[in-house]
């Protein structure tokens, strides 16, 4: 048998802190062992300061890898090129070596349109959004629905001032992107998707991000965090008012497979990535 790890094997690495709870590793190398890919991923834990040298070094030397929290930004500014994706966002989450120059790309955008796409079974153009939450990813979600033509997006967080800033950024082109103090405030009228981009459901006794209660008529909802077995809270409650709704555990399957595209130029082993991602 020959090793596993040997003196040429590419070294790729999720950067962040905390990285311990993180499936990724698990998923990236069991599609590197599928593909009998020289290569092996690990997770870093890694301070803001140290992290612009290491991701740099990880690509010069061959690798590459992700950020993630609370890393994002830092490593759209570490890195040297970067995709529209990144460009628009501000944020890099997979890296790598291309021309001798380090790129950066914001896979999220990728993963969530996939998984929307999973969810509803075609595009989300044309269609109407409620968006709880306004953080990073919900900026990775606001790029995707604009990128694809959504009609409108109505945005609730706690901090309403940074929901407004989320529709200034994209607000410039044919998606009407509105905010909204509460679910209350939305007034009439449906909506094709209700996305959860907050990180409430991470904790117990964390209150419901949106209660389909007092929500306005939902067709599918995609919750971005992700729990064992697919049940999050929300998930649970949506799904027991009827409503299709799904975790993010697709989402993150979908944001590994575009960052292992661009590392291997290769199609990953994508039913076998999402069996490794059941295990948990
Ligand atoms: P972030 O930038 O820290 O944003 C957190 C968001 O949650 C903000 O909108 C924040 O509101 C809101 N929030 C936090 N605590 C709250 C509370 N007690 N009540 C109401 N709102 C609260 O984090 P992020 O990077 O956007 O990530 C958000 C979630 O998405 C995390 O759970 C993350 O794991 C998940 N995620 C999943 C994937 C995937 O592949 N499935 C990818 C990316 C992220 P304020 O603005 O008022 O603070």
């Amino acid at each position: 048998m020959t090793d596993p790890v040997s003196a040429s094997t590419r070294v790729l690495a999720l950067l962040g802190d905390p990285v311990s709870h993180s499936l990724s590793p698990r998923i990236q190398n069991a599609a590197i062992r599928a593909l009998a890919l020289d290569g092996v991923y690990v997770a870093l834990r890694c301070s803001g300061d140290d992290l612009p040298a290491l991701l740099r070094a990880l690509a010069h030397a061959g690798g590459g890898g992700n950020v993630t929290v609370p890393h994002k930004e830092a490593a759209f500014r570490a890195v040297d090129r970067r995709t529209a994706a990144a460009e628009a966002t501000g944020a890099v989450n997979a890296f790598w070596l291309a021309g001798g120059e380090v790129w950066g790309d914001n896979t999220d955008v990728e993963g969530f349109t996939a998984a929307v796409r999973m969810l509803l079974g075609r595009s989300i153009g044309g269609g109407r959004v409620l968006l709880v939450g306004a953080g990073g990813a919900a900026r990775a979600v606001v790029h995707a629905l604009a990128s694809h033509g959504a009609e409108r997006v109505v945005i609730v967080n706690r901090t309403e001032e940074r929901a407004r800033e989320l529709a200034r950024r994209f607000g410039r082109g044919r998606t009407r992107i509105e905010v909204v103090a509460s679910a209350a405030d939305v007034g009439a009228g449906a909506f094709d998707l209700a996305v959860n981009a907050t990180s409430l459901g991470l904790h117990a006794g964390d209150p419901l991000p949106l209660d389909p209660a007092v929500a306005p008529p939902i067709d599918a909802a995609l919750d971005l965090v992700y729990a064992r077995g697919g049940e999050t809270p929300w998930v649970r409650t949506m799904s027991a008012h009827g409503i299709p709704t799904i975790d993010g555990t697709e989402m993150l399957l979908q944001q590994g497979a575009a960052a292992f595209r661009r590392w291997w130029s290769l199609d990953p082993p994508l039913e076998l990535m999402r069996a490794a991602l059941r295990e948990n």
